[in-house]
């Protein structure tokens, strides 16, 4: 989930508890599982050309009512959820991490953080190597453009 950067807390109702999360910089993939999970937006997105980062704002931070979706839902492990004193609160968002996207070959448009492009090939999850130096759009019109160069071989043109 996105939401513009450096929102304030102003306004907001005095908490009884905070939570402070913190990410493993080793392991985090980058996949955004935790930010799309948050439900309240205290993870979030901020995006620049050629990088992509993840903020956490205690402020708006429940602990999914103990349940902690962003710490359950991560699949390496990279989060962790503690309470804190209200008192502990920072009082801005703070940067759990950050990360450069990858470039499209062809297009030169930034299309998946690299960090996340490596796990997705570690672990045998998306198609080989070469394919994945481009963006789905243009993975898309490369995979057009062969099928029509073998219909047209096939039609004998
Ligand atoms: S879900 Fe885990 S691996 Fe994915 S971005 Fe969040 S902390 Fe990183
Ligand atoms: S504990 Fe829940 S509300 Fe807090 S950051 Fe994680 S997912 Fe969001």
């Amino acid at each position: 989930m996105k939401r513009k950067s450096g929102s304030s807390r102003k306004g907001r109702k005095p908490m009884k508890e905070a939570w402070r999360v913190e990410f493993n910089t080793d392991t985090c993939s980058l996949c955004e599982m935790c930010v799309n999970r948050c439900p309240t937006q205290a993870l979030f997105l901020r995006r620049t050309d050629r990088k992509v980062e993840i903020l956490f704002d205690s402020g708006l931070c429940n602990g999914c009512g103990g349940e902690i979706y962003c710490e359950i839902h991560c699949p390496e492990a990279a989060v962790t959820a503690t309470r804190i004193p209200v008192e502990g609160l920072p009082s801005e968002p703070v940067l759990l991490i950050a990360g450069e996207m990858a470039i499209c070959l062809d297009c030169g448009r930034p299309y998946m953080p690299e960090r996340k492009l490596a796990a997705l090939l570690e672990q045998g999850k998306i198609t080989p190597k070469p394919v994945q130096k481009f963006c789905p759009a243009c993975r898309r019109d490369r995979l057009i453009d062969s099928y029509l160069s073998i219909t047209d071989r096939i039609a004998g043109k």
